[in-house]
């Protein structure tokens, strides 16, 4: 890992911010390196290029100037004899609050479920306060695994399974795919040793040809593309991240033969018109593969990715995948949240927001966590399962966990829905109850208003601890109201 210092931190930001004022980054700076001027890291270098390294990495996610102010500052009230007071003093409430909040998360580490539901409670808080906290946490944590090496090997493991356990679902959860995958790469070879020297091995040959041919497909591409005068921003290969294509391979009978985006060719164009332009361009020189062009553009995954995806076979018979977006879907693909945090008016209402709503509920569950085993696995199991997105007949999406039932489904929207339900349509079919979801489906829930509770063996079907609670306390309520009548 490069060594960053504040010539590279400045010509990131001119580069990423060509329009802001730095005076107040480079008074952060020197607040931050006095404030540290003792210290140092493991390897024996001075403390600063932590947090110098902590401010690039959110520079280059291009997040607003107050977060990456607070980057460059966020160890300074832990480490040295300046206090949170001083910041406030020098840079104002909005930096001060924002490392505040940093502060409180920084003793977050991976001991067992119970401090596991404790870190993610206060991870929760933190980001309903200010989003932008979990971010520059993210940042710090990405610099960190960055430099796993210097730590002895227990220590090594010990960040990279926190890192694995907790902070990658979190930025996964936070729509910010590139640096989950960063934070999954830096981690695997310590997590997962043999299994990282298996890929490894499995590719290294293969990915030497590959980038030699990616590079004259991609030059094929671009001259096609300034023929037609298209406005190209970027063209270029990305390889498929080493963790991610790891588990793909688990899921495709370890075969690398199956695995046909390895490499991607990736076109990043001005506008959603150019994107449709550059398919067609494409499509004319080369013959698309039947059913492998998809158009997440009209229809974006439910996670919110927008892009145009299109495998093609070239001149040699060979099959080339093709990604095609517009900046604003590149920037959302790539930070997730952060790319919104920009807009820092935007940062408080990504909670309410229908794709974070997860969160939300979060916050009101822990609100009343009892100390309760079942309940904190249940609650693990809600957040870190992956999320599947079902429909209502009116169209609205509901975020719900894996293998969901319309039971859940029903809990999801209303509990007196939940307690009135009979039975459910899956797509227009009668469905049993303890029928999994899938993402697409659309549900309807029919009800019969002279139903008044739910059945008890629904606590057995239902996935998320969120309906379980709710028909247990619909069950007390029932049997509460039998003694009393
Ligand atoms: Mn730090």
């Amino acid at each position: 890992m490069q060594k960053i210092t504040w010539e590279n931190l400045k010509s990131l930001m001119l580069r990423n911010y060509p329009d802001e004022d730095l005076a107040v980054l480079a008074k952060a700076y020197d607040f931050a390196k006095s404030a540290h001027a003792n210290q140092k890291r493991f390897t024996g270098e001075d403390y600063i290029f932590h947090p110098l390294a902590t401010a690039y990495n959110l520079a280059e996610m291009k997040v607003d100037m107050t977060t990456i102010i607070a980057g460059i500052l966020h160890d300074v009230p832990e480490d040295t004899s300046n206090t949170l007071d001083d910041i406030r003093r020098e840079f104002g409430d909005e930096v001060s609050q924002l490392i505040s909040g940093i502060t409180k998360l920084s003793n977050l580490k991976y001991r067992g479920i119970e401090r596991y539901a404790e870190n993610l409670r206060k991870m929760f808080v933190a980001m309903a306060q200010d989003p932008r906290t979990i971010i520059v946490k993210l940042a710090d944590r990405l610099h960190n695994v960055q430099s796993l090496e210097i730590h002895r090997p227990e220590k090594a493991l010990r960040i990279a399974q926190e890192t694995m356990e907790i902070y990658a679902p979190i930025a996964n959860r936070l729509g910010m795919f590139e640096l989950k995958s960063q934070l999954e790469d830096y981690c695997f070879p310590y997590v997962y040793p043999e299994e990282y020297r298996w890929v490894n091995a499995l590719i290294k040959d293969r990915l030497k040809s590959e980038r030699k041919y990616i590079d004259q497909i991609q030059k094929i591409a671009y001259r096609e593309l300034i023929k037609h005068h298209v406005p190209v921003i970027e063209i270029h290969g990305r390889v498929k991240h080493l963790y991610s294509l790891y588990k793909k391979l688990i899921g495709h009978g370890k075969d690398i033969n199956k695995i046909y985006d390895l490499i991607a060719l990736r076109i990043i164009v001005p506008t959603v018109a150019d994107c449709y332009w550059v398919l067609g361009i494409i499509h004319s020189h080369w013959t698309p593969l039947k059913g492998r062009v998809k158009d997440y553009i009209a229809q974006p995954k439910p996670n919110g990715y927008q892009s145009l995806h299109t495998s093609v076979f070239t001149d040699h018979g060979r099959v080339v995948e093709f990604q095609i977006r517009d900046v604003a879907m590149h920037e959302i693909s790539e930070y997730g949240i952060a790319a919104h945090a920009k807009y820092k008016e935007a940062t408080n209402q990504f909670v309410s927001k229908r794709s974070y709503k997860w969160i939300e509920e979060l916050i009101k569950w822990q609100q009343n966590i009892k100390d309760n085993m079942t309940y904190l696995k249940e609650i693990k199991n809600d957040i870190f399962q992956d999320r599947i997105f079902v429909f209502t007949p009116g169209g609205d999406v509901i975020d719900l966990p894996e293998d969901s039932t319309p039971i859940d489904f029903a809990y999801q929207i209303h509990s007196e829905l939940g307690a009135h339900m009979v039975g459910a349509l899956v797509n227009q079919q009668m469905a049993s109850l303890d029928r999994s979801l899938k993402s697409g489906d659309v549900v309807e829930i029919i009800k019969d208003k002279n139903r008044q509770s739910p059945s008890a063996d629904w606590l057995q079907i239902a996935k998320t601890s969120m309906a379980r609670e709710k028909i247990r306390s619909q069950l007390n309520r029932k049997r509460g109201q039998r003694f009393w009548n």
